[in-house]
């Protein structure tokens, strides 16, 4: 057998594979259908600003926490500098109040008990569950032989210690959770603690990235999330792999129950003896021998699905500067766009990146919530799509001057992508921003029940990424790349080794 290997998406997760694919002696090459690498994870300019496709932070980016080593191995560490804020966003109430969500759990426990001293019961079993959590690393090792053994002990001992809180915000939803609280105002704050994901997600879905926060360890890219996927794309390149843009897979070569290599969208033929797909789920599945597109139907349910927003991002002359975090304006005006009711809008503000836009200006980001069936109905009239999306950067614009006055008049850039877009430019099904949606079965996925990513039944298959896991995200997408290197290395019966750059 040869050690020819192609990955299929150079998102987060084909990257990854492929940095450790070359670690381990494999003659990778990335096979991307776009022009830039990192999929999902990625950012654009228009004119002179700067818009960032993911939002919040890379999970476990701080030397202490174990997962660090994944971030040196693949150069994100040394190559793409990360701003760490100091908190996770404000909350403007209609009553005019700003709530701070501060990454640091002493200082945002005594801000909410200022402002809702009634409250103190369920702040501080709010606050009480994230210093549960503090210590609550994401699983990550590569250990072997009898340290695996005291590996595997600690991690169980760990996993006991957390069982109680684990299993109860696991499973509680935001909204139940949410039962508790009396005052209306602070109901708002933790309704709206996070921006995506509704609240019918288990709450450790909120606990962790605030944990991660007070750690400091959720960092965000300074230069924006494509100049992360640049960075592994470079160790990558440094390891002597090769990327291959404009290259969209269309079949898979198989013979005799073994994959052979693949087939471009221009009939190109490439062979290699081990095909990787990073690329969607869904996709992946249709490549398959003898599945049809009735198969398909049945692979995963809309309602699995994660957030499916539509993205409005403007350039305005206006320093915002002073906005450090994202701002979530609670409307007392509501407005409907998308097909959906907006109560609230929440502005990510690149504040930290003097490159995101000219002196003096902003680039501001707003997602609406929407949905992809409503997006692909309204699309059958191209002139209503581009209606709508255009009625979704006014009502936005609309909704930020009545809190920032002048805005409307200052904005100079418009850009607005919806699922559609995001499926045309990733491939991802319904344009999911994150595979599927966390579920209670997370805390079974959080306890290390990792999925298998040789695929049945086809000799050299594999799959990684988000889809091959519970739910997606960066960290789980970069976690996945490497564990499947891991994989096929046990297969080939190769030790599995992992360097940092020198
Ligand atoms: C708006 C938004 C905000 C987000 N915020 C965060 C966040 O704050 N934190 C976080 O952790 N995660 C966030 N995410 C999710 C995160 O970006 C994804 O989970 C992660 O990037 C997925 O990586 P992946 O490599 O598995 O898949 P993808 O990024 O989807 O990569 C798949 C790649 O395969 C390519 N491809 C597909 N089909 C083919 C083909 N036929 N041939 C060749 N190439 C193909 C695609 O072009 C793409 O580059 C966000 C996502 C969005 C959209």
């Amino acid at each position: 057998m040869n050690r020819k290997m192609i990955i299929i998406g150079g998102g987060t997760a084909g990257l990854t594979a492929g940095c450790y694919a070359q670690m381990n002696g494999y003659e990778t090459t990335i096979l991307e259908m776009e022009d830039t690498p990192g999929g999902l994870c990625t950012s654009w300019r228009r004119k002179n600003y700067l818009f960032d496709g993911s939002v919040a932070g890379l999970a476990g980016s701080a030397p202490g926490s174990p997962i660090y080593r994944l971030w040196e191995e693949i150069g994100v560490a040394q190559y793409c500098p990360l701003h760490y804020g100091e908190n996770f966003g404000h909350i403007r109430l209609t009553d005019g109040r700003i709530i701070t969500i501060f990454a640091n759990i002493d200082r945002l426990e005594a801000h909410l008990l200022e402002h809702f001293p009634t409250e103190a019961a369920v702040i501080h079993e709010f606050t009480g569950a994230l210093r549960n959590v503090l210590d609550l690393d994401i699983p990550f090792s590569d250990a072997r032989g009898f340290e695996a053994v005291k590996e595997g002990f600690r991690t169980f001992l760990a996993s006991i210690a957390h069982l109680p809180v684990l299993l109860k915000y696991g499973t509680l939803s935001i909204r139940q959770f949410n039962r508790k609280i009396r005052d209306p105002h602070l109901a708002t704050v933790f309704n709206n603690l996070v921006h995506f994901g509704g609240l019918d997600v288990p709450i450790l879905t909120v606990l962790l990235p605030l944990a991660y926060a007070h750690r400091g360890m959720a960092g965000i890219p300074l230069r924006g999330w494509l100049s992360f996927a640049h960075a592994i794309e470079r160790r990558f390149h440094e390891l002597g792999g090769t990327t291959r843009y404009r290259a969209k897979v269309e079949k898979l070569l198989i013979t005799n129950g073994a994959v052979q290599g693949v087939v471009l969208a221009d009939g190109e033929q490439l062979l290699a003896e081990r095909v990787i797909s990073a690329a969607d789920g869904r996709f992946t599945q249709g490549l398959l021998p003898g599945v049809s597109e009735k198969d398909l139907e049945g692979y995963l349910q809309p309602e699995d699905l994660s957030d499916q927003p539509v993205q409005v991002n403007l350039g305005a002359a206006m320093d915002l500067s002073g906005i450090n975090g994202p701002m979530t304006y609670i409307l007392s005006q509501p407005f409907s766009a998308a097909g959906r009711e907006h109560p609230r809008i929440t502005m990510h503000n690149k504040y930290y990146d003097s490159e995101a836009a000219p002196q003096g200006h902003s680039a501001v980001t707003v997602f609406l919530d929407s949905e992809y069936g409503w997006w692909k109905r309204t699309a059958a009239d191209p002139q209503a799509y581009e209606e709508e999306k255009r009625r979704c950067a006014d009502e936005v614009i609309a909704a930020i001057d009545r809190y920032l006055p002048g805005f409307a008049q200052r904005v100079e850039v418009i850009d607005v992508s919806t699922p559609l877009t995001r499926e045309r430019y990733t491939g991802n099904w319904m344009g999911a921003m994150q595979a599927r949606k966390p579920s209670a079965n997370m805390i079974r996925a959080l306890m290390q029940g990792s999925p298998r990513y040789a695929v049945q039944g086809v000799q050299g298959l594999y799959v990684t990424g988000q889809w091959a896991e519970s739910w997606g995200g960066i960290t789980t997408a970069a976690q996945s790349g490497r564990k499947t290197i891991q994989a096929v290395c046990k297969q080939d019966g190769i030790l599995f080794r992992a360097e940092k750059p020198a």
